[in-house]
């Protein structure tokens, strides 16, 4: 029986020893095997995961290595277990937690931060200065779970309590695990200002965050909200979670079709969600003077950018990564009170046990698929 010294757990909840996990082997080899289950240490808790939303990132990370890095380096071999954007069920407690109770169902902020370092400190525990430092004398306690820690493919997972964030019956498991990513798209218009009610906001590319930046902008109280991409069906479901106009940029050439929207003013922001060649130079070509673009998509080639037209308009640019600054929170507040209905993008649920015909259908877009969810048999 799981009784690891230190740890509360509930007889109503019990937890077996061993659990079922999947493993990165070499690239694009996962295996599905037993592990121990793990412990929570002080300020954490161990999580039933229940469901788990494949992300593009995971693909990367399972094919090619980073942005994840264990012992210091890539994640291949080292018994890891991807998957960062879980659900689940608060099974057991760490020593001296009381924030959360057994039973207690949760969604997951990727991101725990070490705590220590300045960035941490000012609330950027996405970008962590000891990033992927928890291990050997380097250990520093960063999670980041599914990247530098252990993640959700598997029966249980630990998490750092600021990591969770408490959910109500009403919201289902397959919609849970979407929090993180509005809450990614939610960071984006926090760093570009916030306050953009009245304001016009374009977000290129409908992938799963640039389809919630839509809705996240759109219950901020932007106006207009423009989608640009170049699938007919996405710019649909973007339609559907508010955005005002959609162009598909096969067709209609997007400067020119954002002139025409905002009576030739140009836009106020960007939300850059598609990593294609050329969207920093669109984007501002897109914008007024004094603009600004967020970059919340990893593109896989260098850019070549007109640095001079960005100075000369006075255009400010910001680079996300992932969820900081608690945006998870606000956009968990966002769904909870049906301001935008983000299961829009949530196309296809798949058992744990399929996860590696899930990935398919996540790399390979197969029956148009968004957000492929993988839940745990119960
Ligand atoms: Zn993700
Ligand atoms: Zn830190």
């Amino acid at each position: 029986m799981y009784a690891p010294a230190g740890v509360k757990t509930d007889p109503k909840m019990p937890v077996p020893e061993m659990m079922k996990a999947w493993v990165l082997g070499d690239p694009n080899e996962l295996k599905r095997v037993e592990k121990p289950t793990p412990v929570p240490g002080k300020a954490e808790v161990l999580v039933r995961v229940d469901a788990v939303a494949i992300c593009a990132t995971d693909l990367d990370v399972i094919s090619e290595g980073p942005p994840a890095m264990i012992e210091g380096g890539k994640p291949f071999n080292k018994n890891f277990t991807p998957g960062h954007e879980y659900m689940g069920t608060v099974a057991a407690l760490g020593p001296g937690v009381d924030e959360f109770a057994i039973g207690d169902r949760v969604t997951v902020e990727i991101h725990a931060g070490c705590g220590q370092c300045k960035r941490c400190r000012m609330g950027m525990y996405t970008s962590c200065l000891n990033y992927g430092l928890n291990y050997g004398e380097m250990d520093k306690g960063h999670r980041a779970n599914g990247f530098t820690t252990n993640g959700g493919f598997a029966t249980y997972a630990v998490n750092n309590i600021n990591t969770l964030i408490k959910i109500g019956d009403e919201m289902s498991d397959e919609e849970a695990t979407l929090v993180v990513t509005a809450g990614t798209s939610m960071y984006g218009l926090t760093e570009l200002g916030g306050l953009v009610a009245g304001e016009s906001v374009l977000v290129s590319g409908p992938g799963p965050i640039g389809l919630l930046g839509v809705a996240v902008a759109k219950s901020l109280g932007a106006t207009p909200v423009i989608l640009t991409g170049t699938r007919d069906n996405r710019l649909e479901v973007g339609r559907e979670l508010g955005a005002d106009h959609v162009v598909n940029v096969r067709n209609e050439d997007p400067v020119e079709a954002v002139r025409k929207l905002t009576g030739g003013k140009g836009i106020d922001y960007v939300v850059e969600c598609s990593g294609a060649p050329g969207a920093i130079n669109q984007a501002g070509r897109m914008l007024n003077r004094g603009g600004k673009i967020c970059l919340a998509a990893f593109p896989h080639e260098p850019d070549l950018i007109d640095v001079a037209h960005l100075v000369r308009n006075n255009i400010y640019i910001y680079g996300i990564r992932g969820e900081g600054k608690s945006a998870t929170h606000r956009a968990h507040a966002f769904m909870a009170a049906k301001r935008f209905d983000a299961t829009k993008i949530h196309t296809h649920t798949f058992d744990m046990e399929e996860l590696p015909t899930a990935l398919r259908y996540a790399r390979e877009r197969i029956e148009d698929a968004i957000k492929v969810v993988v839940k745990n048999a119960r």
